[in-house]
């Protein structure tokens, strides 16, 4: 049975490239051959869902070559299987044990945690903190910063960390939507007290995202008793948020001191240095060998997160595979121009625009940046202004500035006129449209 998999697999090896390969069918398991089905374990659900709408006629097709029959693909999702197994083998005990687990994500760990200065701090602090969990001054410890900025991942940190040190420390994670949800539906099963309970039970308590907690006065009221009561313990509690206490409506102003009393850290968009730091990373996390270059090119144009870098290599991964083709410049030019919208601020000038924008409407270039009122040269002009307000994200100061000093109020002007008439009128909306395209696609 076996050696039908392996069969196939080989097939499959040498008839696509070896990342789509490595990334989709190295970690597929046989589990079942029959005259007419095949079952395979997949990792995940998104898995499956990848293999079946790119892989499914190949997999077929491959497997009819090779068994001289046509068979039946049918998938389980490796992880649901174990845990189905575990828990019917299970004594009640381990049971127990199983329910009582935190659910931290153990892929999230400050060994593979990227410090750059943006995040220095917080790291620092994350690690004394699971160093001697409510044994210092960091209690309450506060991670703030802007969302893929890595706050997630340091609380898990924390988790695991602890748990690696003490298998028998008890860690409590949930976001402050969890804690809100399990607080309102104790109040409606009327075990309030059970809830307060299983939260004051922690010895360190970790709560993803507490901007939730705003204007929910009852919550906050809650978790302002288990905050006190496991403080007054000496029992560490963690927090991220998307921004400052202080920024947060609708909280009270003693939960408010509460999260201010300990230590406050934020979390920054990483540096270029950073981001090339982590690509690299998140590169051969996948298998995948990327030149410095590409690199680069991704490091200097995709900014905001890391989330967003993660996602970069993800989608390059994904493109190549579904298309059957290497990574080379043109695939991370196509895969980062699409993250990056219409906004991209990339290899283009309003030069460049006004240019294309003259020989699609031979209108002479002076005339569009000039002050002729004339219809068609106005109208050339309000085209250009929009085109570099969209694929530029040039601000419309710069824009006036561009384009004969003029006002802002202007340029604004010339904006909205064009979006309403991409709206109402098919030729400009051609017009626009396909120099958008053309514009963008000199850029690749
Ligand atoms: P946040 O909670 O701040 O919105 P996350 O912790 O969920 O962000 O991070 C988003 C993704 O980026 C996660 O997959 C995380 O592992 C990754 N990530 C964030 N910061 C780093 C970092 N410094 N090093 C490695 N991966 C990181
Ligand atoms: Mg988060």
């Amino acid at each position: 049975m076996d050696n039908i998999w392996f069969d196939i697999k080989e097939q499959l090896k040498s008839s696509l490239p070896a990342h789509a390969y490595n990334t989709w069918f190295e970690p597929i398991n046989l589990i079942g051959h029959s005259n007419n089905e095949l079952v395979l374990e997949v990792p995940n659900q998104f898995f499956y869902e990848w293999i079946e709408s790119h892989y499914k006629n190949q997999i077929t097709k491959t497997a009819e070559t090779i068994t001289g029959q046509s068979l039946d693909v049918k998938y389980t999702v490796s992880l649901e299987r174990k845990l189905t197994l575990e828990t019917s083998e299970a004594t009640h005990q381990s049971k127990k044990a199983i329910k009582d687990k935190p659910n931290l994500n153990k892929r999230y760990t400050f060994s593979n945690f990227i410090e750059g200065s943006n995040n220095q701090f917080a790291r620092a602090a994350a690690l004394s903190v699971s160093k001697s969990p409510g044994l210092h001054s960091f209690n309450p410890l506060l991670i703030y910063g802007g969302v893929g900025l890595g706050k997630t991942h340091l609380l898990h940190a924390i988790g695991n960390y602890i748990l690696d040190e003490k298998e028998t420390a008890k860690i409590i994670i949930a976001s402050s939507e969890k804690f809100t949800l399990d607080f309102i539906s104790s109040i409606q099963k009327n075990k309030t007290i059970d809830f307060s309970k299983s939260y004051r039970k922690a010895d360190v308590l970790l709560i993803d995202d507490i901007q939730f907690f705003q204007k929910k006065e009852q919550t906050q009221e809650q978790f302002f008793h288990t905050f006190n009561d496991l403080y007054q313990h000496g029992k560490q509690i963690v927090m991220t948020s998307d921004r400052l206490p202080s920024e947060m409506s609708g909280l009270t102003d003693r939960l408010l001191s509460r999260f201010e009393s300990g230590l406050v850290v934020d979390v920054q968009p990483p540096d270029f240095e950073t981001r090339v730091a982590i690509l690299m990373e998140k590169a051969e996390q996948n298998g995948l060998d990327l030149p410095y270059d590409m690199v680069e090119f991704m490091a200097t144009h995709i900014k905001s997160s890391v989330r967003e870098l993660e996602s970069t290599i993800i989608r390059l991964l994904a493109y190549s595979s579904l298309s059957n083709c290497d990574i080379d410049f043109n695939l991370v030019k196509k895969v980062v121009l699409e993250r990056l919208g219409n906004g991209a601020p990339i290899d283009i000038s309003t030069t460049d625009i006004v240019k294309r924008v003259a020989e699609a409407t031979k209108i002479n270039e002076k005339e569009i940046v000039g002050s002729s009122r004339k219809r068609p040269i106005a109208e050339a002009r309000q085209i250009s202004i929009y085109l570099c307000r969209e694929i530029m994200g040039s601000s419309l100061m710069e824009i006036g500035m561009n384009f004969g000093g003029r006002d802002h109020t202007t340029i604004l002007h010339a904006c909205r006129n064009i979006e309403n008439k991409i709206k109402s009128d098919k030729r400009i909306s051609y017009l626009v449209r396909s120099l958008q395209q053309d514009l963008t696609f000199s850029l690749i």
